[in-house]
């Protein structure tokens, strides 16, 4: 596949606010993604992952703040504009035609001037990525198991050649050897060059982030180095679960009298 431009897929988000009419879902959210990075973006429901995403696809109306990428704004920009840009979305809920063919449905994610041959060097670039989808290629979508759909809709977001690709809950309703199949492509097509931001609610993902997020009630609660915020995650499960008082761990050993064997397996993926 075709590596995007090395010096394209910084994306910002600084103070941003934004939301639907009058109310306002997400506040003040900053998130830097740098080139070539991989972050996620963990939320409940309802916390405001989708509105994060659509904000960047100007599909949710900011109020403040600002959107960059390689340090040119997105706000008030058509989405179509936004694609042209290099951004492009893989939709919650997957949102492929069940009765195109999976090559038709890759085909509608290119942009809308790209030619024959252009066309048909992307999908070779995604069916590169994703095999299965070029044996499919002449299969009615809708036969397609769900998985298999996640993959179609990530593939045809990357017809459009982002250079930062977002995924919204790729890993919804998925079994989890297919959830590490999905992220193990995700991190391959972030390898080739694409800043890659997954919004999820699977914290069983994280670690294939440089970058964690967390979203709570529209908010950036915590965020940096992926090591840094799993330990930080479990710090606060055992607070909120075990009855600890102090977020601190004692450095010396597990001298917690309600500790118990769980504590000390040191997954903090889990
Ligand atoms: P989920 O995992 O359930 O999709 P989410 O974290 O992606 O959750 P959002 O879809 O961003 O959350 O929704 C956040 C809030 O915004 C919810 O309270 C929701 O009701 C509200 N909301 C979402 N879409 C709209 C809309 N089009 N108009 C008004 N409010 C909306």
């Amino acid at each position: 596949m075709n590596a995007p431009t090395p010096t394209a897929g910084h994306l910002v988000l600084h103070g941003v606010s934004a939301g639907y009419g009058n109310v306002r879902v997400i506040h003040d959210i900053e998130v830097v993604l740098a080139r070539g990075s991989f972050a996620v973006l963990l939320g409940s429901n309802g916390a405001g992952k989708t509105t994060t995403l659509r904000a960047i696809m100007g599909m949710a109306k900011v109020s403040k703040g600002d959107i960059t990428l390689d340090g040119k704004s997105l706000v008030g920009r058509g989405t179509r504009d936004i694609i042209s840009e290099g951004v492009a979305l893989s939709p919650e809920g997957r949102q492929v035609f069940a009765s195109l063919t999976v090559e038709e449905n890759l085909l509608t994610g290119c942009l809308p001037a790209s030619g024959w041959r252009h066309r048909r060097t992307r999908l070779a670039g995604v069916y590169e990525h994703f095999p299965l989808l070029s044996k499919r290629a002449a299969q009615d979508s809708g036969t397609l198991s769900g998985g298999e759909q996640q993959m179609l809709a990530v593939g045809r977001a990357l017809m459009s050649e982002p250079s930062v690709l977002l995924v919204d809950e790729a890993s919804l309703g998925l079994a989890p050897v297919m959830v590490e199949h999905l992220f193990e492509l995700l991190a391959q097509i972030n390898k080739a060059g694409v800043t890659v931001l997954a919004v999820e609610q699977n914290v069983a993902v994280t670690h294939y982030a440089d970058h964690v997020y967390v979203l709570e009630q529209g908010r950036i609660t915590m965020g940096g180095a992926t090591a840094d915020v799993a330990e930080r995650l479990h710090r606060d499960i055992a607070s909120a679960y075990l009855g600890r008082s102090s977020p601190t761990p004692d450095p010396t050993g597990p001298t917690d009298p309600q500790a118990t064997p769980r504590d000390h397996e040191g997954d903090p993926h889990e």
